[in-house]
C-alpha cells in the first residue's frame, strides 16, 4: 500500500478569511478570541477536508497567522534584540510586530525584514542573529495544532522547519558571528521539539529542509551530516523523521540526503523528476520515499495516467516504503476551483487547485493500490481532459507559430549602437543635464478606483469610464508640468495592476475569481495564467498615452510591463518551455512598442521589476535564463528607430552578479532602487561599466517622509562618482501610486528642486565623446 500525505495547505481560506480576520484585528475593530476563532475553523476544514479524502497523514503546523518562517523563530523562542524586552505585550501583539512593525500594543518599531521564499511570490520574515541569540522551546502553538487534529481523530504529522534551512534563510546581524555556530545551541531544542511531539501522539515529523535544493557549500553539507546525527542520537522516543525537500533536484545534495539518519525522505519529484531514477538506484533499504508527483508550483490538471505508469514499477520496487504527494506545500496555489463559476468551463477543466491537487492525489493513491480497474472512469476522464488541453485549438494559434518560426537574428538588435542613439535622442528631446523623470504610476485615488468598480458593476458606462480617466491623466500631466519635471508620464491612472492590465487584453491569459495565493502576511495576489499562444488583439496604451502626448509639449513616456515580468507574475503553461512563453510575449509587446512610436511616442519604458526574481535556485542555471530573458526583453524592444528612446524599471539593484545581462538589454536608461542604501548598492558600478543611461532612485516612495533636497543632491553625487554625470537620471525609486497626492507634490518639487543645484556648474553632456564614456567609469 503506497500513502497518501500532504506537505502544507494554503491557510488563506477559499474566500481570504484570514486575511480579512487579520487586518480586522489589527484595526483594532475585532478580538483577538474572534481572530483566533477564524483560524482555528480555518484549519479545521483544512484538516477535515483533506482526512475526508482519505490521506495518510495530514499537516499540522503548516497554518500561520502571518509567516511559517516567523513561527518558527517564535517557537524556537527567538525574537530579534529590539523586541526582547517587551514582555508586557501580549505575544499575539509581539508576534504582529516583528512581522509588520506595529500591533494593537506598543510604539512603532522596525520590523523584521521581510524576503522571497526561494523562487515562489512568497515572503517570508527573515531570522535575525546577533551575538546574545538564545533559544528556548515554546512548543504551545504547535502543540494545540495536534492536539486539534487528534481531537477530530485525525491522523497527522507536524510540520516543522529543519534547524540548517532555519539558519540558512537567517541574516547575521551582529559582525563577527557565524549563524552555523548557532547549530549547537539549536539541536537540544530541535531534540525537545521531537520528544514532546511524540508524546503528544506524532508517529512522524515532517522537517522541511528546502535548502537541499541550493547550491550549499562544504561546510553547510557537513552541517546537515552533523546535525541529523546528533538528532538521532537525543533520544529513544522520537517521532520518525521526514525530510522533506522541495523546489528542485537535490543534485550534489543527492549522496547527503539519502545517507541521513531520517525514516523518510521527500524528492520534488516534477522539478526533480529526472533525478529519482539515481536515488531510487541507490534507495536504502529501511527508508520511506516519498515523491512529490503534483505540481505544487503550478494550476494544471496532473495527467494521471502517464504519472501512474512512471510511479507503479516504483511501487512495485518499494511496496508501501512509497508514499505519494504534491511537489511542495500547496501553499502556493490558490486553494479551491468550486467558486469559480464564472470561468470558462472548457478553461476550468484544464486546472487545479489545491483541493482539486489532492482529489487528484487521492486518485492516484487508489490506482496504486486497488489498480488502475477500480477508478477507470475517473482515469479516463482525467485523460480525456489532458488530451482536450493538449489538442485545444485554443491553446495553439497558427500565426503565432508562423511568427516564433520567422525570428530572425536582427529583430534581437537595435539599428545602431547605444552611443549613436544617444547622439540621436539627445538631439530629439534636448534634455536638460539630469534630467528628471517618474517611474510611471501617480496616486490611484479614491476617484480612481470608484469608477472602476462602477464600471465593473455597470454603474457606468465605459465612455464615461474612460473620461473619468482622461480627467484623471490630465491631472497627472498638469501637476507633472507643475514641478517641472522634464519627462512625464501619463500616471497609470487606469491600471488595477501593471500585469492583469496587460493580460487582460492578451489572447491566451485568463483570469479567475477566486485565485488568490498568499504573498505575505494578509498580502494575496491573484496571478492570472497562461493558457495558450500569447497575441496582442489590437493596442493596448496607444490611445491613452497618445491622449496624454496631446496635453504637453514635453517628452510623454509610454508605459508597457515587460515579458519576464508578464510571465514571472503568472501561471505559465506547462507544455512548453518557459522562453517560448517569454517570446511570444515580446512580440505582442513589440508591437505595441511599435505602434506607440507610430503614434508619437518618443520615450517607451518596459518595466522588469521581476526580472532578478526569475532567477534560478542553482548558479549553473542562470546563464540559460539570463539568455533567453534578456533575448526576450530584446525581442520586445528592438524594433524601434534609434531616436526612441527606451527606458527599463527595476525596483531593486542588487545587480552585482548579474550586472552583464542588466547591460546586455540594452536600454537607453535604465530606473533603480538605490536609495535606501545611500546609493551603495550602486557599487557594483565600480567593477562593470555599465554602458548606458541610469537614473538611481533618490528617494524611497515606500515611506511617507518628505525626501530632503540636500539628501537628494548628495545620493546623486555619490552617484556622480561611479557613472559619468551625463548619464544619469533623477527620479524616484519606483511608482507613485501607493502614495498620497499632497506626499507627491512634495517629494517630487524637491527632487525637481535637487536637479536644478545638480546643473549648476555642470556643462551640458556632449556625447559625440560617447565612445569614450565607456571608459571613464573604469577608470
Ligand atoms: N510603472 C510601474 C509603476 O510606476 C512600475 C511598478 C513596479 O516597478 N513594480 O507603478
Ligand atoms: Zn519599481
Amino acid at each position: 500500500m503506497a500513502r497518501l500525505h500532504n506537505l502544507g495547505f494554503p491557510r488563506i481560506g477559499a474566500h481570504r478569511e484570514l486575511k480579512f480576520a487579520q487586518e480586522s484585528y489589527w484595526k483594532g475593530e475585532s478580538s483577538a478570541e474572534s481572530l483566533q476563532l477564524t483560524a482555528s475553523t480555518l484549519r479545521k476544514r483544512n484538516l477535515t477536508l483533506q482526512n475526508d479524502l482519505g490521506l495518510d497523514w495530514i499537516p499540522v503546523g503548516d497554518f500561520s497567522l502571518y509567516d511559517q518562517v516567523l513561527d518558527t523563530s517564535f517557537l524556537l523562542g527567538h525574537l530579534p534584540r529590539r523586541f526582547r524586552h517587551e514582555q508586557d505585550i501580549p505575544t499575539l501583539d509581539q508576534y504582529f510586530r516583528v512581522a509588520r512593525g506595529r500591533s494593537r500594543q506598543g510604539a512603532p518599531v522596525a520590523a523584521g525584514e521581510m524576503t522571497k521564499w526561494f523562487d515562489t511570490n512568497y515572503h517570508y520574515i527573515v531570522p535575525e542573529f546577533e551575538a546574545d541569540t538564545r533559544f528556548t522551546l515554546n512548543a504551545e502553538k504547535l502543540l494545540n495544532e495536534a492536539q486539534e487534529a487528534a481531537d477530530l481523530g485525525i491522523p497527522f504529522k507536524p510540520v516543522v522547519l529543519g534547524p540548517l534551512s532555519y539558519l540558512f534563510l537567517g541574516k547575521e546581524k551582529d559582525n563577527g558571528i557565524n549563524k552555523l555556530d548557532l547549530l549547537d545551541q539549536l539541536l537540544p531544542i530541535y531534540a525537545a521539539l521531537l520528544a514532546r511531539l511524540s508524546e503528544a501522539g506524532a508517529q512522524w515529523v515532517q522537517l522541511d529542509e528546502p535548502i537541499l535544493a541550493l547550491d550549499l557549500d562544504a561546510t553547510w553539507q557537513r552541517a546537515f551530516q552533523q546535525a541529523y546525527s546528533t538528532l538521532a542520537e537525543s533520544s529513544e522516543a522520537l517521532p520518525r523523521i521526514l525530510l522533506a525537500t522541495y523546489f528542485g533536484a537535490l543534485q550534489d545534495n543527492l549522496p547527503l540526503a539519502l545517507g541521513l539518519p531520517v525514516q523518510g525522505l521527500h524528492l520534488d519529484a516534477v522539478r526533480g523528476k529526472s533525478e529519482v531514477p539515481h536515488a531510487l538506484a541507490e534507495w536504502p533499504n529501511d527508508k520511506v520515499l516519498s515523491l512529490g508527483v503534483i505540481d505544487g508550483r503550478n494550476i494544471w490538471r496532473t495527467d494521471l495516467n502517464d504519472v501512474l505508469s512512471w510511479l507503479e514499477p516504483i511501487h512495485a520496487q518499494l511496496g508501501e516504503r512509497l508514499w505519494v504527494a504534491p511537489s511542495c506545500s500547496l501553499l502556493h496555489v490558490p486553494v479551491t476551483l468550486n467558486d469559480e463559476n464564472q470561468l470558462d468551463p472548457e478553461l476550468k477543466s484544464w486546472l487545479s487547485f489545491a483541493e482539486q491537487k489532492l482529489q487528484e492525489l487521492a486518485l492516484l493513491g487508489r490506482a496504486l493500490n486497488e489498480g488502475r480497474a477500480a477508478v477507470q472512469a475517473e482515469l479516463d476522464a482525467n485523460a480525456e481532459v489532458i488530451n482536450s488541453r493538449r489538442t485545444s485549438d485554443r491553446v495553439t494559434r497558427t500565426t503565432v507559430q508562423q511568427r516564433l518560426q520567422g525570428l530572425t537574428k536582427s529583430l534581437f538588435e537595435r539599428q545602431s549602437p547605444y552611443v549613436v542613439r544617444a547622439e540621436l535622442q539627445r538631439e530629439r528631446f534636448r534634455l536638460p543635464a539630469y534630467p528628471t523623470t517618474t517611474i510611471g504610476s501617480f496616486p490611484q485615488t479614491p476617484d480612481i478606483r470608484q469608477a472602476r468598480r462602477r464600471l465593473r458593476a455597470g454603474e457606468i458606462d465605459s465612455v464615461t469610464y474612460e473620461q473619468e480617466m482622461k480627467t484623471q491623466i490630465t491631472l497627472a500631466v498638469r501637476e507633472q508640468e507643475d514641478y517641472e519635471l522634464d519627462v512625464l508620464v501619463h500616471g497609470e491612472a487606469e491600471r488595477n495592476d501593471m500585469v492583469e492590465y496587460f493580460g487582460e487584453q492578451l489572447d491566451g491569459y485568463a483570469f479567475t475569481r477566486f485565485g488568490w495565493v498568499q504573498s505575505y502576511g494578509s498580502r494575496c495576489v491573484k496571478p492570472p495564467f497562461i493558457y495558450g499562444d500569447v497575441a496582442r488583439p489590437q493596442a493596448m496604451t496607444v490611445a491613452w498615452s497618445a491622449f496624454a502626448q496631446s496635453l504637453t509639449d514635453k517628452p510623454m513616456k509610454g508605459m508597457l510591463t515587460g515579458p519576464i515580468t508578464m510571465l514571472q507574475w503568472a501561471f505559465v503553461r506547462d507544455d512548453q518551455p518557459r522562453q517560448v512563453t517569454a517570446q511570444q510575449i515580446a512580440l505582442a509587446l513589440r508591437d505595441e512598442v511599435e505602434d506607440l512610436e507610430a503614434a508619437g511616442i518618443g520615450m517607451i519604458q518596459v518595466d522588469e521589476p521581476a526580472f532578478r526574481e526569475g532567477l534560478p535556485l542553482r548558479r549553473g542555471d542562470w546563464a540559460h535564463y539570463l539568455a533567453w530573458s534578456v533575448q526576450a526583453f530584446r525581442l520586445s524592444t528592438a524594433g524601434v528607430r534609434d531616436d526612441t528612446q527606451i527606458h527599463t524599471h527595476m525596483c531593486y539593484s542588487e545587480f552585482n552578479d548579474i550586472m552583464a545581462a542588466i547591460a546586455d538589454l540594452d536600454a537607453d536608461v535604465i530606473t533603480i532602487e538605490t536609495s535606501r542604501s545611500d546609493m551603495e548598492l550602486l557599487d557594483a558600478f565600480n567593477d562593470f561599466a555599465y554602458p548606458n543611461e541610469i537614473g538611481p532612485g533618490v528617494y524611497d516612495i515606500h515611506s511617507p517622509n518628505e525626501p530632503a533636497v540636500e539628501r537628494m543632491v548628495k545620493l546623486m553625487q555619490l552617484a556622480a562618482e561611479r557613472i559619468p554625470a551625463e548619464r544619469l537620471w533623477v527620479n524616484p525609486d519606483c511608482g507613485l501610486k501607493t502614495r498620497q497626492w499632497d506626499e507627491v507634490r512634495h517629494a517630487l518639487r524637491n527632487m525637481v528642486e535637487a536637479a536644478k543645484q545638480l546643473r549648476v556648474g555642470t556643462a551640458q553632456p556632449t556625447f559625440d565623446q560617447g565612445a569614450d564614456l565607456r571608459q571613464e567609469t573604469t577608470a
